[in-house]
């Protein structure tokens, strides 16, 4: 039985809670999604969701509660962890409060103030064919990656997706529409 979690100090948790327990069940994986919350509850996972919201907020949380140390262990146990838009910048470098456990340099609010939300159809040729149809709050973009990064998506020449090992980084928010391709691909990693 599988465990995974998805962080809970802050942001869009039960949308992620909600996708992940159907992409599961798609997917015909039994276990379970907690709302993680505490160092022991981060010990025994075997996948970790950083939801979107506020990375500032959340990255205050995770020093105040003292769980970068624990985060990185999973990394160490080669644990997938997946970020999404706030969780994205916290896997990056760069940001204050950042965790530093990908080599991605991340712009906060890049589409500026006027296109704070938007949606856009994305080629992910790591998902299939059909294009996926993305959901961009306030997002983040990966300015630059290191050797090890592959990028999954780019919108207008600007990468919204990538990928180091096990860890996944998305500017935009797949918990947030019906199409479960990036929880499944997520999950896909857990068993390899
Ligand atoms: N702009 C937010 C931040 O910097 C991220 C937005 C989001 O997660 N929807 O933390």
């Amino acid at each position: 039985m599988i465990e995974v979690g998805i962080l809970s100090l802050q942001g869009d948790v039960s949308e992620h809670v909600f996708a992940m327990k159907s992409a599961m069940k798609k997917m015909a994986l039994s276990g379970e999604v907690v709302e993680v919350k505490t160092k022991d509850q981060l010990k025994v996972l075997n996948g970790l969701i950083i939801p979107g919201g506020e990375s500032t907020t959340q990255g205050k949380l995770i020093s105040k509660y003292g769980l970068g140390i624990e985060i990185k262990k999973l990394v160490d146990r080669e644990v997938p962890i997946m970020g999404t838009c706030a969780g994205l910048i916290l896997l990056g470098e760069d940001n204050r409060n950042s965790l530093g456990l990908m080599n991605i340099k991340v712009r906060r609010n890049a589409f500026g103030r006027q296109r704070e939300s938007f949606e856009a159809d994305l080629r992910i040729p790591k998902l299939g064919k059909k294009l996926y149809h993305a959901v961009f709050i306030r997002a983040p973009v990966i300015k630059e990656v290191g050797d090890d990064v592959e990028i999954l998506a780019e919108y207008n020449g600007r990468i919204v997706m990538a990928q180091q090992d096990k860890l996944i980084a998305v500017a935009f928010h797949p918990e947030l529409t019906p199409d479960l391709r990036i929880h499944r691909y997520f999950l896909g990693l857990l068993k390899k």
